[in-house]
C-alpha cells in the first residue's frame, strides 16, 4: 500500500533484521536512505535491489517535497544506516509532513542502540531520558549536563570513542559521581558493558579511547539529602517504623 514505512535495521548483527523489515525493504517502490552504500550492503544481504534516494541532514529540506509527492501512489521506506530512523537520525519532519498530508505512516520497529544499551547496563529503566549526542564543545556540553542534573531518570547518551573520557568527566562534574555503564559494539563480536562510577570510567578510558560505537548509561540521582532538620527527623522516624 502507498505510504511511508519507517524501517528499523540492525545495529551490527544482520540477524536482527526482522522478517517484516526485510519484506518491506524488498517490496517498497523507493527507499529513502541516509547513505546508499550502507543500505546497499543490507539489500545485498537479503538479495534484493531497490531504487534509493539519499535523505540526510544536508539534503532533507530539498528532497522532502518530492518524497511527499510520491507517497500518494508509492510505498516509500525510510531507512537509517543502522538502528531506528528518527532516533538521533533524520526523519521526524518527513513523518510530520506525511501525516499532515494525509498519507499512511507505518512503523516497523526493531534495533535501537539506546534501548539495547539500557538492557545491558543493569541500571533502573522505569524512567529514562535519551540525550542523543552531547555538544562537542566543552562549555555547551557542561551546560547540557547541568540542565539535567536534577532529573530523576536514568540518562542515555550516544558518544564516540575519542570523546568518551572527556564526556564521562563532564558528566561526573555536572551530575556528581554516579554509577554508569559504557556499552560498546552492541550485537557485534566485541559487545561489552563496563560499569563503574563516572570518574572511574573517565579514568579508565582517558589514555585508552575505545574503538567502535558507544552508548553511555548513567544512573539517576540518589535519594536527595533531606532539606532540613525536620525533614531529617521525619525521614528517620519513618525509617524506624520499618525496622523489624
Ligand atoms: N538510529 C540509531 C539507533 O536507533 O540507535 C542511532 C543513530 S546515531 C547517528 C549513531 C550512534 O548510535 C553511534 O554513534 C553510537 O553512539 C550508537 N550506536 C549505534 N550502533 C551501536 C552499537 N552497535 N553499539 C553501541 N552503540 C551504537
Amino acid at each position: 500500500d502507498p505510504g511511508l514505512y519507517i524501517v528499523a535495521t540492525p545495529i551490527g548483527n544482520l540477524g536482527d533484521l526482522s522478517p517484516r523489515a526485510a519484506d518491506i525493504l524488498s517490496r517498497a517502490d523507493l527507499l529513502a536512505v541516509e547513505d546508499s552504500r550502507v543500505t546497499a550492503g543490507l539489500l545485498r544481504h537479503i538479495g534484493v535491489k531497490r531504487p534509493m534516494q539519499p535523505y540526510h541532514d544536508h539534503n532533507a529540506d530539498q528532497v522532502r517535497p518530492a518524497l511527499l509527492a510520491r507517497l500518494a501512489t508509492e510505498a516509500v521506506a525510510l531507512v537509517s544506516d543502522a538502528g531506528t530512523p528518527l532516533i538521533s537520525d533524520p526523519g521526524y519532519k518527513l513523518v510530520r509532513d506525511a501525516r499532515a498530508a494525509g498519507h499512511m505512516v507505518v512503523t516497523i520497529p526493531g534495533p535501537c542502540a539506546a534501548v539495547a544499551a539500557l538492557t545491558l547496563a543493569g541500571l533502573p529503566t522505569d524512567r529514562f531520558l535519551f540525550m542523543g549526542f552531547l555538544p562537542a564543545k566543552e562549555k555547551a556540553r557542561a551546560d547540557a549536563v547541568a540542565e539535567v542534573a536534577t532529573v530523576r531518570a536514568t540518562l542515555v547518551l550516544y558518544e564516540s570513542g575519542p570523546r568518551l573520557s572527556a564526556c564521562l568527566s563532564a558528566l561526573a562534574t555536572g551530575l556528581g559521581d554516579r554509577e554508569a555503564a559504557v556499552t560498546r559494539e552492541i550485537t557485534k563480536r566485541f559487545e561489552e558493558a563496563v560499569t563503574g562510577t563516572l570518574s572511574a570510567l573517565a579514568a579508565r578510558y582517558e589514555n585508552a579511547p575505545p574503538k567502535g560505537e558507544i552508548v553511555i548509561v548513567v544512573a539517576p540521582p540518589g535519594d536527595p539529602a533531606p532539606a532540613s532538620m525536620e525533614d531529617a527527623d521525619a525521614a528517620l522516624a519513618e525509617a524506624l517504623t520499618r525496622l523489624p
